[in-house]
């Protein structure tokens, strides 16, 4: 999937490791759209020409991305796939494109033509061009079916990282605090780290603008786009964690804090007594909403901590 996988057990257990492996294998082909062939692939590419009929889970996660990207003034978009692609960040993208390029693919990204049909379980994009992206969701989505898999296996602790998405079964051994989640500094090397958040049978979602990008004309031209422009998302944010029981949640909700920003997103937070969450910003501040499902304890004194 394009980014390391770390699986902990605590179980001499390799034909189990190995289920898991190939459990993740088998999710992501049915989501990818890097590749020649897959469900979601087949739904893009019917676009502008018929509905194509897709598999129970599938079609359960794109009518997840359909609701979450038509909320009003959600910062997610899961059509957003023809501008992802134009931009090309992280597969050797290195241009800006044109203004009137972006302008006209954002006209192939409005949620609200995507036409899902429940009892056939298809999806018909109308316009030719149309892509779904699940990018955002997938990692998220497929942790939590990892957690169950191993839930269901009788394993009482493990974790999951899935390039930033963390999922975790219970605590590790002899230690009753929970699990200790590393906060990386932004642009740092990978054993910086701003803090860590503790946690126990909790998911971890963290979407930075630091984990793919490239600069160019004094900017940060990263993968997390606003679907109202185009363009990057361009706030006082450098990455937005997300605690949360689904990693499903946690991918969501980082997104449409993410277009939030630091005021908004605390605001609207005060209002999901489910969902916690740590942005960190430019001006080197680390803010925590109000912690209720962690304990964030401060590594690099350097950045100024808010609760
Ligand atoms: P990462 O893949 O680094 O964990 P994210 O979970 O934040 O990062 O997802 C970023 C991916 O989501 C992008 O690579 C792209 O495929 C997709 N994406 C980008 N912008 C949006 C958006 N506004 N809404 C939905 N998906 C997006
Ligand atoms: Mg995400």
């Amino acid at each position: 999937m394009g980014s390391p996988i770390l699986l902990k057990l605590f179980e001499d257990n390799p034909t189990l490791a190995s289920q898991v492996f190939g459990l993740i294998k088998q999710q992501e082909n049915l989501f990818t759209v890097n590749r020649a062939e897959s469900e979601v692939m087949a739904i893009n590419q019917a676009a502008g020409r018929h509905p194509v009929v897709v598999s129970a889970p599938v079609f359960a996660l794109i009518s997840v991305a359909h609701a979450v990207s038509i909320l009003p003034d959600s910062a997610f978009n899961f059509t957003i796939g023809p501008v992802v692609k134009r931009w090309k960040i992280g597969f050797q993208g290195r241009e800006v494109p044109p203004a009137a390029e972006i302008e006209a693919l954002l006209r192939l990204t409005d949620p609200h033509q995507v036409v899902l049909d429940a009892e056939q379980h298809s999806v018909f994009l109308p316009l030719p061009g149309m892509e779904i992206d699940l990018g955002a969701i997938a990692k998220g989505y497929i942790a939590d079916v990892v957690q169950a898999f191993l839930r269901q296996q009788g394993v009482a602790q493990a974790l999951i990282n899935l390039g930033g998405n963390v999922q975790t079964l219970g605590s590790p051994p002899h230690q009753p605090q929970g699990w200790g989640i590393g906060l990386k500094k932004p642009f740092g090397r990978d054993d910086e780290l701003l803090g860590t958040l503790q946690v126990q049978g909790k998911s971890v979602v963290t979407s930075g603008i630091y984990e793919r990008y490239f600069e160019r004309d004094g900017r940060c031209w990263h993968h997390i786009f606003d679907p109202r422009t185009g363009y990057p998302l361009d706030n006082e944010l450098l990455s937005v964690t997300v605690i949360a029981d689904r990693s499903l949640d946690g991918d969501i909700y980082t997104t449409l804090l993410y277009g939030m920003g630091v005021e908004q997103g605390l605001a609207y937070l005060a209002g999901q007594p489910d969902i916690d969450a740590v942005f960190v910003t430019r001006d080197r501040q680390i803010i925590c909403s109000p912690a209720r499902h962690f304990r964030f304890s401060q590594l690099d004194f350097s950045w100024q901590l808010r609760h």
